[in-house]
């Protein structure tokens, strides 16, 4: 009989959940959107259970990623801004409850970084960062293959570095937060004040007036087609990430950069910026020995990862 291990990917807006065999392999998969309780998050686990039954392996733990501060050790979701019902809330023991099966819950991005160390851009990388770039900003530090945690699992809060003192309002009530500046809301931000200004954009036209439907995926578009203020926007934002990427360089010395979350897909854009900003301010030797690469499993890591930590805990490894 075949082990096989739930991942969870625990979003703001989606739950995703798949059945991940010992190979890492994907044998199956269900979403549903998050809600404002726990019962979508039941039923996504719910069904994974329902799925393998007739496949006759045995499902061997649950794992659960989910934005926000995560007391890893004990369990315990401490603060998620975007699922409120969290709030210092049990979530291994609830869904241990629920399920009988062993439950490990964690940051997301932390999850992603899991992810990608076994099965993605970080296989056989003893030291690398893991950042997702997309309406948030995340990251995750592995040193020598374990996840740096710090000592109360903040480590990798990479998005909070300040990098203006008067800057603008960031989610973490700080401002001029590196996430503040360079995020998928920031880009966004910057978009708006530009129509504001009167910033010559063929964006206004295509969206006939109606600035409520501007988002990321449109100011994408518009940069590939050439819209000046949207290549801006982006430009303006790969710069804070390549000058963020030179304080890790220089104080971590990783071997690779992973980079995951949406806006990594803008690759040909934001990438060669990055790049050369983040070499403009590192030291020589860290800077060429580090390889800033887009992640290998794309949007999957997080609830590969999540699977993965359900596995290694299963093993008895601590990661
Ligand atoms: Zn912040």
């Amino acid at each position: 009989m075949g082990e096989v291990y739930i991942g969870i990917d625990l979003g703001g807006t989606k739950i995703k959940g798949i059945l991940m065999n010992e190979d890492g392999l994907i044998v199956n998969q269900y979403s549903t959107s998050t809600g404002n309780n726990l019962d979508n998050l039941f039923e996504v686990i719910e069904k994974l259970i329902q799925e393998n039954k007739a496949m006759s392996s045995r499902i061997c733990g649950i794992g659960v990623g989910c934005a926000g501060l995560i007391d890893h050790k004990n369990g315990i979701t401490i603060e998620s801004a975007n699922l409120p019902f969290l709030k210092r809330f049990p979530l291994r023991y609830t869904l241990y409850k629920f399920t009988g099966i062993e439950t490990t819950i964690d940051n997301d991005v932390k999850m992603g970084a899991i992810g990608e160390m076994f099965y993605g851009e970080g296989k056989g990388v003893k030291d690398f960062v893991f950042l997702t770039l997309g309406t948030g900003i995340g990251g995750a530090i592995i040193i020598n293959g374990k996840v740096y945690r710090g000592i109360t699992n903040h480590a990798g809060e990479i998005g909070h570095i300040n990098l203006q003192t008067a800057g603008p309002d960031c989610g973490c009530g700080k401002k001029g937060c590196y996430e503040s500046l360079a995020s998928g809301s920031a880009i966004l931000k910057y978009i708006l004040y530009g129509i504001k200004m009167k910033r010559d954009t063929m964006i206004l036209e295509k969206v006939k007036g109606d600035i409520s439907k501007i988002n990321t995926s449109l100011i994408v578009e518009m940069a590939e087609n050439g819209d000046r203020l949207c290549l801006e926007a982006l430009t303006e934002s790969a710069r804070y990430t390549g000058k963020v990427l030179s304080y890790l360089i220089n104080i971590l010395n990783p071997e690779k950069i992973i980079i995951g979350g949406g806006l990594s897909e803008v690759e040909n854009i934001l990438f060669p910026v990055i790049r050369e900003t983040a070499q403009l301010y590192s030291l020589v030797v860290p800077f060429q020995n580090c390889l800033i690469i887009k992640a290998g499993l794309g949007t999957e890591s997080g609830v590969i990862g999540a699977a993965q930590i359900a596995l290694l805990q299963y093993k008895g490894i601590e990661i």
